[in-house]
């Protein structure tokens, strides 16, 4: 039976995990190493191959001994703390924070100057430990309400004035629903002073269409993307509601031959942290089957 693979074309890594890669490689071709704090991007086939050439992924505690290293911070962007330790240790710093999440970081800053002066607060929606809200949250001097649940609702003074963002990866419909909470609440409260941002990333909010459509046209469809990634697993649950069978894989070892049996269309798609060679490679295999 002849099988038709398609990789879907909107898939494949976003612009700010691209540019991230591509100064780390532009340093490793001149270098041949460059410390990562942190995994430079949520896949671990990627991280591999950026091992291969040079890449060192260390934690904030090694910092200290980084002096005159070169060291990235990744897309995710990172707290005020920690350019500090950077430049304490004098570690050599390359910053590849995401234009759209440094952006951010500004707006959150600015917000919780205003919210400072009104004895108000601002919100994030997002993952409290996620490396991006560390981020985001401490340019308040971690001082945000980090919710993602209806129950953490309850840690807001809804009489307060408030400013309320969302971490850019996040689903965009989960966040339209907790801010409509957040609104009620205010009203119900009668406190108009309050402000709620558009922050998930387009990048993001606009595959959910596109993907929910070519899982859809297809008999089978495969997933790609690190277990980590907070992105993945969000398109992976779109995958999954337009297609029943989908299939979440990390690399080509988690694919079994058994689910392609007598299946005509396959389709291959993955997170903003997805490798299109890795894409290309699980398609080939599929092929083989
Ligand atoms: S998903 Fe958007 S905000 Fe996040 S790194 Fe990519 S481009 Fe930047």
């Amino acid at each position: 039976m002849k099988r038709l693979i398609e990789i879907d074309p909107d898939a494949g890594f976003c612009p700010g995990v691209v540019s991230a890669i591509e100064k780390a490689e532009e340093i490793l071709a001149k270098d041949g190493r460059i410390l990562c704090l942190g995994e430079l991007v949520h896949n671990e086939e990627e991280l591999k191959r950026l091992e291969r050439k040079g890449l060192v992924t260390i934690t904030h505690d090694e910092i200290k001994d980084a002096t005159f290293e070169k060291l990235l911070i990744r897309a995710h962007g990172e707290p005020p703390e920690t350019y500090k330790l950077v430049e304490d240790h004098h570690v050599d710093l390359e910053d590849a924070t995401c234009p759209v999440v440094l952006k951010l970081q500004e707006r959150i800053r600015k917000a919780f100057q205003e919210m400072k002066k009104k004895n108000g607060c601002v919100v994030i929606f997002g993952k409290k430990n996620h490396p991006e809200v560390i981020g985001l949250n401490g340019q308040t001097e971690n001082n945000a309400i980090v919710v993602l649940e209806d129950e953490d609702l309850q840690r807001i003074d809804f009489a307060k004035p408030l400013q309320l963002f969302s971490q850019t990866t996040m689903d965009k419909g989960h966040y339209d629903e907790i801010a409509g909470k957040i609104e009620q609440n205010l009203l119900k409260a009668n406190n108009k002073e309050y402000k709620i941002h558009k922050s998930v990333c387009g990048k993001v909010a606009n595959r959910v269409e596109g993907l929910k459509a070519f899982a859809g046209k297809h008999d089978v469809m495969v997933f790609v993307s690190g277990r980590k990634s907070s992105n993945g697993k969000f398109l992976y649950s779109v995958c999954k509601r337009a297609n029943e069978n989908s299939i979440w894989v990390s690399s080509e070892s988690d694919l079994n031959p058994d689910d392609f049996r007598s299946v005509e269309k396959v389709g291959v798609s993955g997170a903003t942290s997805t490798p299109t060679w890795l894409m290309k490679k699980i398609a080939e295999k599929i092929r083989s089957y």
